[in-house]
């Protein structure tokens, strides 16, 4: 039998109508604007367009409303329920590079902006702690330190490679420690950890926070549409167009939208309405995991601070402990190089309405040899993995995300494209592109250079491919 005719339809290029839910998403399932407007047609004018509703969206519209812009005149178009791409479905971690992948940017941007990428990541973290703080955003934000756990000694060797590299460069590591041997292992509790960093980090409950934003903004007059993919995009060729300037047409299944202004907030779908991205921008699938702990790391045995277990670059597990709940969330990319065949080939399926077994499986034994009282033979009922969920991340060749106008497309503005780490970007990146959008000059944004998206930046890496 095929399915029922009212049933959203899938479409090549955008979200899968029927996502897995996430820890985050079973745990709001309550909240109000889930599914706002979902069978409203939209409206036929309006200034600004923001596509995808996600942190990017959501926090581009909150400060559009700050600095100004009448919250009438935005329509936020979500394909599927409020804020359920990465956002809802990550590991929680707000966790800048503090150093690790200064080496890498330094190959890829040059010395200059290799130092201010890293520089915005510490950034965003303290603006996300001053933003909940400011608010009182109630999404159990918190403050703490992190490791960077090096599994091997080939991996501890490459981080003290990348440390010294971007302290000769005049990289501040004053907010970093370093524990090698036995002590890595005291301080992090991790069996089989060769040396270890430390330096501030938090985690975050990422539906939360997103869906504080888009709440704040719907109050004083934002309109959300959900479940209402945005399908096309083309100039407007009405006379109203060409006498009050460009127009963008936004097609929807639910109608059509002429805006003056298109945010494309659609992080790995962005090619969908952007072609010119469509091999700069690939969609990976990622997954996480909600684990109950036992006694050894519940009450005051809880791990207060997060951590990555890192065996190389693309073989890794990130671990954060949610202060309000003891839940345990693990990260993980859905191919690490030791991955099946089945698994690799999985990884760039732009579906997140199932998870790989395999990797859950993996994630888990990784995890109980790190922490041996997590073995599965030694928990109790209750105890061990609660869920686990898939989301679609979205990688650029040269592992910066894409901000500003869209060359070429008048009116027409991104912030996407944060290589499966938005968290520890977007609280930069989204206010400014908010700024330039208001007319603010590139400087006034403080972000890196590289992360521009230009002409230039896509044909070299389409040389480089
Ligand atoms: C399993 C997993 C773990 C992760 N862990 C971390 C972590 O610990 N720390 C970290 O920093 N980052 C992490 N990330 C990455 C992080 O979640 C993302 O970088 C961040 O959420 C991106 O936010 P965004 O708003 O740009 O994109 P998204 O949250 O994906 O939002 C884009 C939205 O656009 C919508 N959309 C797309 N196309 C259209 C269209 N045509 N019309 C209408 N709507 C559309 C989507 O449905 C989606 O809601 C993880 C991601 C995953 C999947």
């Amino acid at each position: 039998m095929g399915p029922a005719s009212n049933e959203p339809q899938r479409i090549a290029g955008l979200p899968v109508p029927d996502p897995c839910l996430s820890f985050w998403q079973q745990t709001t399932r309550s909240h109000p604007i889930l599914h706002s407007n979902q069978d409203a047609p939209v409206p036929a004018e309006a200034e600004f367009v923001i596509i995808g509703s996600g942190l990017s969206g959501a926090l581009t519209t909150f400060e559009l409303v700050a600095a100004g812009v009448p919250p009438s005149d935005i329509v936020i178009f979500e394909a599927r329920e409020a804020a359920s791409g990465a956002t809802s479905r990550n590991a929680g971690h707000v966790r800048p590079d503090a150093f690790r992948g200064f080496q890498m940017y330094e190959q890829l941007h040059g010395r200059e902006q290799a130092l201010k990428v890293i520089a915005n990541e510490k950034l965003v973290f303290e603006k996300v702690g001053e933003f909940v703080r400011e608010h009182g955003v109630p999404c159990d934000f918190n403050p703490t330190t992190t490791f960077d756990v090096c599994m091997t000694p080939e991996f501890a060797d490459f981080n003290a490679q990348s440390l010294a590299r971007y302290r000769a460069a005049g990289g501040d590591v004053s907010h970093v420690r370093f524990y090698a041997g036995d002590a890595a292992r005291e301080a992090t509790r991790v069996a089989g950890a060769v040396a270890a960093y430390e330096w501030p980090a938090g985690s975050v409950h990422p539906a939360r926070l997103a869906q504080w934003l888009l709440a704040r903004s719907l109050d004083r007059g934002v309109r959300l549409f959900t479940h209402c993919p945005a399908t096309g995009l083309a100039e407007s060729q009405t006379a109203a167009a060409a006498a009050g300037g460009k127009r963008w047409e936004v097609a929807t299944p639910r109608g059509t939208t002429a805006a003056a202004a298109v945010v494309h907030c659609t992080n790995a779908f962005a090619p969908h309405l952007v072609p010119a991205l469509a091999r700069f921008v690939t969609p990976n699938r990622a997954q996480a995991h909600a684990f109950v702990p036992p006694p050894a790391l519940s009450a005051t045995g809880r791990l207060r601070s997060t951590m990555s277990l890192r065996h190389s670059l693309k073989h890794f597990y990130s671990v954060a402990q949610r202060a309000a709940d003891g839940i345990v969330i693990l990260g993980a990319p859905i191919a690490n190089p030791r991955a099946s065949p089945e698994a690799q080939a999985a990884r760039l399926v732009p579906d997140d309405s199932f998870v790989s077994a395999e990797v859950r499986d993996d994630t888990l034994a990784h995890f109980a040899a790190c922490f041996p009282a997590c073995d599965p033979a030694r928990l109790r009922l209750g105890e061990g993995l609660l869920h686990a969920w898939a989301g679609i991340v979205a990688m650029t060749p040269d592992s910066v995300p894409l901000v500003g106008p869209v060359p070429g497309r008048d009116g027409q503005w991104i912030c996407a494209g944060f290589n499966g780490h938005g968290m520890a970007r977007i609280f930069t990146c989204a206010p400014g592109v908010a700024k330039l959008i208001l007319g603010g000059t590139w400087e006034d944004t403080g972000l890196p250079e590289c992360f521009q998206m230009t002409e230039e930046r896509l044909e070299r890496a389409k040389a480089g491919s």
